[in-house]
């Protein structure tokens, strides 16, 4: 008998390992293979299934706009798509205009154009450096992979975009150097994900924000994992260093594809009609859906939920780490954590497997922990006996 292992296998392009179990519904913080075997999931489809699997206001939206304008194109006003800008541009106090995007990477894609764009408008031409950080993700496409740090993900498919300068994360004494004349922006994710979770101090953002300033650089925030109230905030950066541009994506859709460029409005004058564009990009169906995932995601009542679990969780990883020496160090903030380990943490993942609980890595010494948003206290209880089992098992 073919089973869906084998098809993958066949016929799937191979570029990911995935574990030999097929998934096949969801509900809450919880999905369910084909055997009947009930995960705890706190991958969350990588920080994206913030309300979980199967949330009744996302259903509803769904149903509600499953018959109505599916796709228009960016030729036409689209009404969904201008109430979202509008609610993503109150959120933040320095945004203010919104351009969508169907991904992060593509958002990434988006803010890099526009950061040379006001660079030229402003400056001529020289000033074309986009510096970028050790440990960074920025996404898979040529502009992205091209600040993204890790060589195994840029150096096959060279030449990537030329003109990135990199920096070591959170090094402030660095930056003088870092940040000269000819950068027109730094990139920069305030909570590493793929990188290990690692947290920007906010004396270094500010110091970065000041250079920026006085360099007329932009300053662009990746919050595509760490933002839409992960960190128990909506969005993961200090108010203290604010950024210019701020790309978002992953949670923002309820699982549908959406991304967005938010940025001021001195970003805005300089980008005129013709200048970027997408078919697809903020449709009128996935934007409708996205309000009501911003909006629910938004309530202060939400958020202080997230806070309080996230309390609770690093308590219970603060225990985690008493009881086993393998554990070296915490990382993250909010719903996204990071546990550092001396052993192998590919070999913890598989075991978690076994306890039905998916857990995701960031590198080879990482446990990284998205849970969804709604996780309650006895997810994290559980969570918790499962990856010590997890951790016991791989010793
Ligand atoms: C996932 C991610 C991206 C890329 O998003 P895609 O939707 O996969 O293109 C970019 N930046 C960060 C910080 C991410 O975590």
């Amino acid at each position: 008998m073919t089973t869906i292992v084998d098809l993958d296998q066949q016929y799937v392009l191979q570029t990911y390992a995935r574990p030999n179990f097929v998934i096949e519904r969801g509900e809450g913080c919880y999905l369910y293979d084909t055997d009947g075997h009930k995960y705890l999931d706190c991958v969350a489809g990588i920080a994206v299934n913030a309300l979980g699997y199967a949330d009744p206001d996302v259903t509803a939206a769904i149903t509600q706009h499953a018959g109505g304008l599916l796709h228009l194109s960016n030729l036409y006003h689209n009404t969904s798509a201008a109430v979202l800008a509008k609610m993503l541009a109150d959120s933040c106090c320095v945004i203010d205009r919104v351009f969508f995007s169907n991904s992060g990477a593509e958002a990434n894609e988006g803010a890099i154009k526009f950061a040379r764009r006001y660079a030229r408008d402003r400056h001529g031409e020289g000033k074309n450096i986009v510096v970028a950080f050790d440990g960074s993700f920025h996404g898979r496409t040529m502009g992205a992979v091209a600040i993204t740090a890790r060589e195994k993900y840029r150096e096959p498919f060279a030449p990537v975009m030329p003109g990135v300068r990199f920096g070591e994360y959170n090094n402030i004494d660095q930056l003088d150097e870092l940040i000269t004349a000819d950068v027109c922006a730094v990139v920069i994710e305030p909570i590493q994900g793929e990188g290990g979770l690692r947290v920007a101090d906010v004396a270094y953002l500010q110091k970065i924000r000041a250079l920026c300033d006085h360099h007329d650089a932009l300053l662009i925030y990746d919050e595509v994992q760490c933002g839409v109230g992960r960190t128990g905030k909506m969005w993961a950066h200090p108010c203290e260093a604010k950024p210019d541009i701020m790309t978002i994506a992953k949670p923002l859709g309820g699982g549908l594809p959406i991304g967005a460029i938010l940025m001021r409005q001195k970003v805005a004058d300089t980008i005129h009609a013709g200048d970027h564009g997408s078919t697809f990009a903020g449709g009128p169906f996935v934007t409708a859906v996205a309000q009501v995932v911003f909006n629910k995601i938004s309530q202060p009542e939400f958020l202080t939920h997230v806070r309080e679990v996230s309390d609770y969780l690093d308590e219970s990883l603060q225990d985690l780490m008493q009881r086993h020496a393998e554990v070296t160090e915490l990382r993250g903030k909010g719903l996204m954590r990071g546990i550092r380990m001396t052993i192998p943490v590919s070999t913890v993942r598989e075991k978690a497997h076994d306890e039905q609980l998916l857990i995701a890595t960031a590198g080879d010494d990482v446990v990284r922990l998205v849970p969804p948003l709604i996780m309650e206290r006895h997810h994290v209880d559980e969570m918790i006996g499962k990856l010590e089992k997890a951790i016991v098992a791989s010793k």
